[in-house]
């Protein structure tokens, strides 16, 4: 496990305890916010700067000073640098939500014309992104089945500028080799993105299998408390975009070397789309980050324990949970996730539509609600919410049956959710 949810002084990635440090480094840590052992929340809109000159130098980034919270606040600075170190990279960008990252990524390598590819089981708002508003623009999504490496390999060609894949798909569950598909992606002298909301660094570090972008939906399990709404784009800085491939990046690679990406993310898209994470979103977050694997640990037994249970449930038709031995994706998840678990997500099938009507309405402690990553458990029909207004052909792509419930695994005592789960199904019957 990465170390998490250690204070460390704003715009120093310091996170290591202060076990052996030496007087300075104490001093220095109880100085920096008045010896608080959480981040301070800086709760403005400018940044006041003593001289003419100081202000033009922070224009012309010369500092990493503050000016304006559209474009950087100290508050989500920490935040920035704390994942910045839990994924193992080199920098980041706090951003308004998730949605935020995925498309100002995206949008910062695409030009009008080109292509990416991706897996067909995207997070819901993610595939309208893709598939109904970049076609607007002629921005090609190229899908695939995320575990089929020879269809992604096949889909690349001289338009594709990046492959953007989920660590765990949602809700079909399915999980991608990252280290295969990093490599055939640097093999064509293009990125790798990582949407690793659903595994948490805590499960999985993106970068160490070769992943060039790093994006959460911090909204879910890094906040953990369904109070916020926020995402964050991480960058390794190890992809050389000065290869040929990308001669759009030149202003930028001259700026920041390996960092151009995150700064054409934050230059073109981000400070002008507007996209801003609020300071106590993020002082939110990292309130949350504290107990990230405490809780990701409860949220990984207590699935493993309810698929098991479901399983065994003659209510039920059918159990998708990837730590199942006969899961297509159970090797590659045990591989990836170095076997601290399989996530906390778990879908399985009831008769048919109205018992899965039946069942949610029957739920007293499961929360039934548009959301995952709490610490609570969470239950919805996708076909009826979320994909109502998809048709039924995209529907089966993606994996939505009429029959299915999701299930987000929180980190109530197992025995609770056994009780609930149990009078539901018999309401549902
Ligand atoms: C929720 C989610 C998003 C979008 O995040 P928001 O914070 O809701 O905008 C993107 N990707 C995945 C995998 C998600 O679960």
């Amino acid at each position: 496990m990465p170390r998490g949810g250690v204070a460390q002084p704003y715009g120093q990635p310091i996170g290591s305890p202060l076990k052996g440090a030496s007087s300075k480094a104490r001093r220095r840590r109880a100085e920096s916010w008045e010896g608080a052992t959480l981040p301070p929340i800086f709760q403005t809109a400018s940044h006041f700067h003593p001289t003419a000159e100081s202000l033009s130098q922070t224009f012309a980034g010369q500092t990493t000073d503050h000016i304006y919270l559209r474009l950087s606040n100290p508050t989500n600075r920490i935040l920035e640098n704390k994942l910045a170190l839990l994924e193992g990279g080199r920098e980041a960008i706090a951003m308004s939500s998730g949605m935020a990252a995925v498309a100002n990524t995206c949008l910062a390598l695409l030009r009008a014309g080109d292509e990416f590819v991706t897996g067909n089981s995207l997070f819901m708002s993610t595939y309208v992104l893709f598939t109904k508003v970049f076609s607007k623009y002629n921005l090609t999504a190229r899908m695939v089945e995320p575990t089929d490496v020879k269809a992604l390999a096949e889909a690349i060609n001289e338009k594709t500028r990046f492959v953007f894949m989920e660590t765990i798909g949602n809700p079909k569950l399915d999980i991608p080799d990252l280290r295969q598909i990093a490599q055939i992606a640097h093999q064509e002298g293009i990125p790798l993105i990582v949407d690793n909301t659903l595994a948490t660094p805590y499960l999985c570090r993106p970068f160490d299998l070769g992943t060039d972008v790093v994006l959460h939906s911090t909204t879910k399990y890094l906040s953990g408390h369904g109070a916020v709404v926020g995402g964050i784009v991480i960058d390794r800085g190890g992809f050389d975009w000065s290869q040929g491939r990308f001669p759009d990046f030149k202003p930028f690679i001259d700026r920041k070397g390996p960092l151009a990406l995150l700064d054409k993310i934050w230059r073109e898209h981000h400070i002008n789309f507007g996209t801003t994470q609020s300071p106590f979103h993020a002082y939110l977050t990292m309130l949350g980050l504290d107990t990230l694997a405490l809780r990701m640990e409860r949220i990984m037994k207590n699935a493993s324990l309810l698929a098991g249970y479901l399983r065994g449930r003659s209510e039920v038709a059918w159990v998708n949970y990837p730590g199942f031995k006969e899961h297509p994706s159970q090797t590659t998840a045990a591989r990836q996730f170095q076997d601290k678990g399989f996530g906390g997500m778990i879908t399985f099938g009831l008769k048919d539509q109205a018992a899965c009507f039946k069942f949610i309405s029957g739920l007293r402690l499961i929360y039934h609600l548009a959301n995952l990553g709490d610490c609570k458990t969470l239950v919805i029909h996708p076909a009826s919410s979320q994909y109502v207004s998809f048709d039924e052909g995209t529907r089966q792509d993606l994996g939505i049956r009429s029959d299915m419930i999701r299930l987000s695994v929180g980190i109530e005592d197992v025995e609770d959710l056994y009780e609930d789960l149990e009078q539901a199904l018999k309401a549902g019957d």
